[in-house]
């Protein structure tokens, strides 16, 4: 399926034409053009599909011989511009790097369900609103160092590196990039790694800009969807502000893509097509000629190599904007400063909050876990409650009056029950280890007249609840705030002074590749969220590894040199950016079928110089939504092609159908 870039010529009525459709279909089909109509390579179109209706593009003439009764003909032309080749290109690429249909990235494109339905006329046409005057502040000799070269960027590829501590005016910088790119007509995308995100930065881009950007996110409405891509496709949007899917939107006119917290795991879309957007946005970057902003206070190892290696730009902002100092890491050796039973919050972490507080001032306290306890046991006869249908325990949640257990990675959910269902005994169940919510009935006993809230990713599917406290926390109506790592992530709370982590070493279990290079960022995330303004940022680490780099590392401010240390790991054992991984998960219900499958896959791997296949071993979680699974981890060199070996590999061992393959090139989670 190679595009032909040679079709610019008008398609006209009475030919063939190839049409890829937006479903997960192997290739495109061919159309027959209805006398009157005429359509470009790249325009999208209506056609019929089995019994249905698809959209689909034209990806130019077809040459198939048809017999005339199997002919079916395009229904309409979609009232937008055409893809452009590059898109097209684009398109495909993304295909085939993620070994993903083309079609399911076209359906990304076309933004859901029937978006590029023209709007009915709407009624009395509610008047858009008016233009507000710019809000732009004077930027710092660094900052407009930084901007200059950013504005410069503009008109063709480049990847670059805006590498400045929170609080130094990153955003404040590229939007100079933005502003620049707006003068010269050009569409731009911001992307932000969370919904929640957009909310707060949107009021403030809108001052900025002196008019509001569009919002794109699965958040929106029908109605807003299709006005939102509408505008987008015809280049009306001058500025777009989206989570991961924006980056396929049809955008007329893009000149620059700006990535925010390039680092951030979110970028990562592990269901459907499995793709990286902050990769996939230097690909269409580079496929449409326009520049690529990566921001971040803590950029990904994959980032700082490639800046390292010259093929990405650095500008830095080293200092906080204004009187803002960094915050100062303590940690606090939790086996030398013994918690009370029960208790979560040591000693000195009180005493800072105590002190905050009396000064009206707020804190913030971390922990990234949801619910109330991640584990019940029965203290008679030592039962643990697990999911029926992961390998995983139930969580208990207390929030809203309803007392149950829960499972975080299925819809499974049962109400708290009194008995223990192995040994029947009652009243035996013991919650273990905290949850936020666990940790905020601690800070209710501890700080009885603080005013409290909690900020987890529960609240994130409501989007104005999140606001709400957002709000309440920066204009200081709540003092003690207690989040999972939603909390982490861009927010501005001028009061906020004390930050107390609660398990610094949460992240670090597990020996995920990637889990010191996660807890630092994280870590380091949410010690920026305190003494943004005047007052100077204290932050508490409650660990029993205070030597482990990563800790050592944050309370020297010293990031570069736990990079340093993290860079020789990766190259060491050839892991990415050194070498690349891709895994290969079968699932099923049948856990001997699985078994058998994957054993029938070893049988099959291919031989090729540098390529190491690890397994079939069980994933990490065996048990997942009812299904077993088996993985393989394939490693390889830098410069090879992967994909073409999976290719090569799947088509010598077919597994049954039955059975669910997972393919994931550049692995970030290894569930
Ligand atoms: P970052 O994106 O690096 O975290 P921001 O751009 O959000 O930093 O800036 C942090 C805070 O400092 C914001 O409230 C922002 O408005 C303010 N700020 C940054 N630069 C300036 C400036 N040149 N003049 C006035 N305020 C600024
Ligand atoms: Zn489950």
């Amino acid at each position: 399926m190679k595009s032909d870039s040679s079709t610019y010529t008008p398609i006209k009525g009475g030919s063939l034409v190839e049409v890829l459709t937006a479903q997960a279909a192997p290739k495109p089909f061919t159309y027959a053009m209805p006398e009157g109509l005429e359509v470009l390579r790249g325009q999208l179109v209506n056609v019929p599909l089995g019994t249905k209706k698809s959209y689909g593009v034209v990806l130019g003439a077809s040459h198939e011989t048809i017999p005339a009764n199997k002919l079916k003909s395009i229904y309409s032309v979609v009232d937008a511009p055409p893809l452009s080749g590059a898109m097209l290109d684009f398109i495909l690429w993304v295909a085939d790097y993620c070994m993903a249909p083309a079609g399911n990235i076209l359906a990304m494109v076309l933004g859901g369900e029937s978006a590029q339905k023209t709007p009915k006329k709407e009624r009395a046409a509610k008047k858009e609103p008016e233009a507000q005057p710019v809000q732009k502040p004077t930027l710092s000799a660094e900052q407009n160092k930084a901007a200059g070269t950013l504005i410069k960027s503009l008109g063709s590829f480049s990847v670059t590196l805006l590498d400045g501590v929170t609080g130094s005016g990153k955003t404040e910088t590229f939007c100079e990039a933005i502003a620049a790119a707006m003068k010269q007509g050009q569409q731009s995308l911001l992307m932000l790694p969370e919904i929640s995100l957009t909310t707060q930065i949107f009021s403030r881009l809108a001052a900025r800009f002196g008019q509001a950007p569009v919002l794109w996110h699965s958040g929106l409405t029908p109605a807003q969807r299709r006005k939102a891509w509408q505008a987008i496709a015809h280049g009306k949007a001058p500025l777009v502000i989206g989570a991961r899917s924006a980056l396929f939107l049809p955008f007329q006119n893009l000149g620059l893509i700006v990535v925010d917290e390039e680092h951030d795991g979110s970028y990562k879309q592990e269901e459907g097509v499995i793709y990286h957007a902050r990769d996939m946005a230097v690909m269409r970057g580079k496929m449409q000629n326009i520049p690529v902003i990566l921001s971040s206070a803590t950029p990904s190892l994959e980032t700082i190599v490639n800046m390292k290696a010259g093929r990405y730009g650095h500008v830095t902002l080293p200092q906080r904007h204004g009187e803002a100092k960094p915050p100062s890491i303590h940690l606090i050796d939790l086996r030398e400063e013994k918690l009370t039973s029960k208790n979560f919050i040591s000693p000195s972490l009180q005493t800072a909050i105590h002190a905050a507080i009396g000064r009206g001032e707020q804190a913030l306290l971390f922990l990234n876990r949801r619910g109330y306890a991640p584990l019940t046991l029965c203290r008679a006869c030592g039962y643990r409650f697990q999911c029926p249908s992961c390998s995983s325990w139930l969580v208990e949640h207390r929030q809203d009056g309803k007392h149950r257990l829960i499972c975080h990675h299925c819809d499974y959910a049962c109400t708290y029950p009194r008995a223990c269902p192995s040994c029947k005994a009652e009243d035996k169940l013991a919650a273990c280890g905290p949850g936020i919510e666990r940790l905020a009935e601690e800070a209710k006993k501890l700080f009885p007249n603080a005013r409290h809230a909690i900020l987890a990713s529960d609240t994130q599917n409501n989007l104005n609840e999140v606001q709400r406290i957002v709000d309440a926390m920066a204009n200081s109506e709540i003092d003690i705030l207690i989040g999972t790592q939603i909390v982490a992530k861009g927010y501005h709370f001028p009061k906020l002074t004390v930050v107390g982590v609660i398990d610094a070493d949460l992240g670090l279990q597990g020996g995920d590749l990637r889990a010191a290079e996660r807890t630092f960022q994280l870590l380091y995330q949410v010690a920026g969220r305190s003494g943004r303004s005047d007052d100077k940022g204290h932050v508490y680490l409650q660990t029993t590894q205070p030597q482990h780099a990563v800790m050592q590392n944050l309370t020297k401010h010293n990031r570069d040199g736990l990079i340093d240390v993290l860079i020789k790991e990766r190259e060491k054992f050839h892991m990415p950016p050194f070498a690349r991984l891709a895994t290969l998960t079968l699932s099923g219900t049948n856990h001997a079928a699985i078994t058998n499958a994957a054993n029938d896959l070893a049988r099959h791997i291919p031989v090729q110089n540098g390529f190491k296949v690890l397994g079939p071993a069980p994933a990490p979680m065996p048990l997942l939504r009812g299904r077993h699974r088996q993985r393989f981890l394939i490693q390889s060199p830098k410069s090879s092609k992967i994909q073409a070996f999976l290719r090569d590999w799947l088509s010598a061992a077919k597994p049954p159908k039955s059975i669910r393959l997972h393919i994931d090139i550049d692995p970030q989670s290894f569930v």
